[in-house]
C-alpha cells in the first residue's frame, strides 16, 4: 500500500522548494494509486508563525493539489499536527530511556557552545561530548542528583551506536551510506520544553501514519541515519527514502536559499503577480523533473499519468524565472480571455485604474476586448497595468524619446492632421473602418511605413509600440483619440 506524505513546518508562506517536494508526492501518489497526506510539524513553536499552516494549506490548494488524509481531513491515524501528538511521542521516549537506549543530559547551553567553539577552533568538526564519559554507576547518580539540585532540566538523547553504518536505496540518488559516527554525537529527541524533535517525531508518525515511501529535499540526507537509529531501536520497517536535488539560482549560481532576494520565491507573491496556477505547476515540476520527448507544458493531470520516479533529475534543478515567464505565457495562450478576466480586473483595480463598483456591462465588454489586445504577450496578468495604463487610463506627458518623433516636421502635421478629419468624419469608428483610412492618409500625403503608423501611434497612444494600431484606436474611441491629435496638431 503506497502512502506518501508532505510535511510543511508552518515557519513561513509556501516556498517554491517546498511546493516542488508537495508536488512530487502529490505526483508519486497519485500515478500509483496511493495516498497522499498532509501533516502539520508544528513542534518548533518558536519558529511557528501566525496563519502559517492555513496559507500552506490554501496555497496547496490553489496549486490545485488535493489530499486524501490532513489536519482538516483526518483519517485513521490521527491527530495530524504533531503539537497534537504529544501523547503519543512521550512514552516513546520514556521507552528508549527504560531500555537504556537514550538518556537524560544536563549540559548546559552554555557548556554546549563552549564545547562546540573549542572543537571549531581545534578545527574538529562540532559534536556532543558524552558528559558522564569514564564515570561509574555511582558517579554519574551523584552529577545527576547535583544537576537536578541546581533546578536543571534535561534534554533526551540518543544513544549512537558505535560502528554502524546506515545505507539505503535513494529513490533519486542510488546507494547512499552513512556512518554512525557522522551524526555529531548522541543526538537530542526530547527538547528541554518536552517537545520531541523533528528527527524523533518524524519517524514515529512516519511509522504510525503507515507512510511507505519519503521524498524530500537533499537537505535531509544528514538526518535519513538519525531517522534510521530511530526505526532500528523499535524495530520498525524503513521507509524507502527519495531525497530530490536542491535548486539552484540561475542568476548567481547559488543554492536559492529563502534570504536571496533576487528572485520571489513563495507561491503567493507570484499569485499576487497573476501567475497561473497550471503554469506555476508545470514550472515546478519541470525543476527536477523531465517528461519524454520534446513538449514541456502539461497539466498536473497529465502530468499524474506520465508520471515515473525514475525520470526524476539527479543533478541540481536551474531556477530560471525567464522560463517561469514563457510557461505562464503559454498558459495565457491556451485559456479564454474570460478565464482570465477576474484576475485582470483585480489587477486593474488594484493599479486603482478601475473601479470595480462602477463596471457595467458596456465596461466590461471594453475591458474584454482590451485585455485580448494583450493577452497574448502577457508573462503575467499585472502586466496588462504596465502596457495599458498610458494608452488606455492616463494620459502622460509623453517621453523624450517618443516627442523626438513628433518633432513637427511638416511630414508629421500633414499626417495627423489629415488622419484627424478621416478620423472625425467616420461613420463608424471601428477597427476594420479605420485600417481603410490609414491607408487613405498615405494616398492623399505620399508618407508611409514608420512615418505614417508612428506619428499615429504616438500620438494617439503615447506608446511607441503595442497591437495593431486600428484595434488600439476603436478601444481608445473617436472623441479621445480627435483630442489627442489637436493637442499634437495645435
Ligand atoms: N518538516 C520538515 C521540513 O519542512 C519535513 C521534512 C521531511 O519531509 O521529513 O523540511
Amino acid at each position: 500500500k503506497l502512502r506518501v506524505r508532505y510535511a510543511p513546518s508552518p515557519t513561513g508562506h509556501l516556498h517554491i522548494g517546498n511546493a516542488r517536494t508537495a508536488l512530487f508526492n502529490y505526483l508519486y501518489a497519485r500515478h500509483n494509486k496511493g495516498k497522499f497526506i498532509i501533516r502539520i510539524e508544528d513542534t518548533d513553536q518558536k519558529r511557528n508563525i501566525a496563519d502559517g499552516e492555513r496559507s500552506q494549506l490554501d496555497n496547496l490548494k490553489w496549486l490545485g493539489l488535493d489530499w486524501d488524509e490532513g489536519p482538516d481531513k483526518p483519517g485513521d491515524v490521527g491527530p495530524y499536527r504533531q503539537s497534537e501528538r504529544l501523547e503519543i511521542y512521550k512514552p516513546l521516549i520514556q521507552n528508549l530511556l527504560d531500555r537504556g537506549l537514550a538518556y537524560e543530559s544536563y549540559k548546559t547551553e552554555d557548556e554546549l557552545s563552549a564545547e562546540r567553539e573549542r572543537q571549531i577552533e581545534a578545527g574538529e568538526t562540532p559534536r556532543y561530548i558524552y558528559e558522564f564519559a569514564g564515570m561509574t554507576d555511582e558517579e554519574r547518580e551523584a552529577k545527576i542528583a547535583e544537576a537536578k539540585a541546581a533546578g536543571l532540566t534535561p534534554v533526551v538523547r540518543f544513544k549512537v551506536p558505535v560502528g554502524k553504518v546506515y545505507g539505503w536505496e535513494d529513490i533519486v540518488k542510488g546507494h547512499i551510506e552513512i556512518g554512525a559516527e557522522q551524526v555529531g554525537g548522541d543526538w537530542v529527541i526530547q527538547k528541554r520544553d518536552g517537545m520531541p524533535t523533528y528527527n524523533f517525531a518524524v519517524v514515529v508518525d512516519d511509522h504510525m501514519m503507515e507512510i511507505s515511501d519519503v521524498l524530500r529535499g537533499d537537505d535531509h540526507i544528514s538526518n535519513t541515519p538519525k531517522q534510521m537509529m530511530i526505526y532500528e531501536a523499535f524495530g520498525w520497517d524503513v521507509p524507502k527514502f527519495g531525497h530530490m536535488t536542491l535548486i539552484i539560482n540561475t542568476e548567481t549560481g547559488k543554492k536559492l536559499s529563502k534570504r536571496d532576494e533576487s528572485v520571489l520565491q513563495f507561491i503567493e507573491q507570484y499569485r499576487e503577480l497573476g501567475y497561473l496556477p497550471d503554469a506555476m505547476v508545470n514550472f515546478i515540476i519541470l525543476l527536477g523533473w523531465s517528461p519524454v520527448g520534446e513538449d514541456e507544458i502539461f497539466s498536473l493531470k497529465e502530468f499524474v499519468k506520465m508520471f515515473d520516479s525514475e525520470r526524476l533529475s539527479k543533478s541540481p534543478a536551474k531556477f530560471d524565472g525567464k522560463k517561469l515567464e514563457w510557461v505562464n505565457n503559454q498558459w495565457l495562450k491556451k485559456i479564454s480571455t474570460d478565464d482570465i478576466m477576474p484576475s485582470i480586473l483585480h489587477q486593474l483595480a488594484a493599479a486603482d485604474l478601475i473601479t470595480p463598483a462602477d463596471l457595467d456591462a458596456e465596461k466590461l465588454t471594453w475591458l474584454h476586448r482590451m485585455t485580448e489586445l494583450y493577452k497574448d504577450q502577457m508573462s503575467f496578468t499585472n502586466q496588462i497595468v504596465e502596457f495599458s495604463k498610458d494608452t488606455f487610463f492616463e494620459m502622460p506627458e509623453l517621453n523624450d524619446e517618443a516627442k523626438e518623433e513628433l518633432v513637427d516636421t511638416d511630414d508629421v502635421i500633414k499626417v495627423l492632421s489629415a488622419f484627424r478629419d478621416h478620423a472625425q468624419a467616420l461613420e463608424f469608428f471601428v477597427a476594420a473602418a479605420i485600417a481603410p483610412e490609414i491607408k487613405a492618409v498615405q494616398k492623399e500625403t505620399g508618407i508611409k511605413g514608420r512615418k505614417l503608423f508612428m506619428p499615429i501611434r504616438i500620438a494617439t497612444s503615447h506608446e511607441m509600440h503595442g497591437p495593431a494600431l486600428p484595434e488600439v484606436l476603436e478601444l481608445i474611441g473617436r472623441d479621445t483619440v480627435v483630442a489627442r491629435l489637436d493637442k499634437i496638431i495645435s
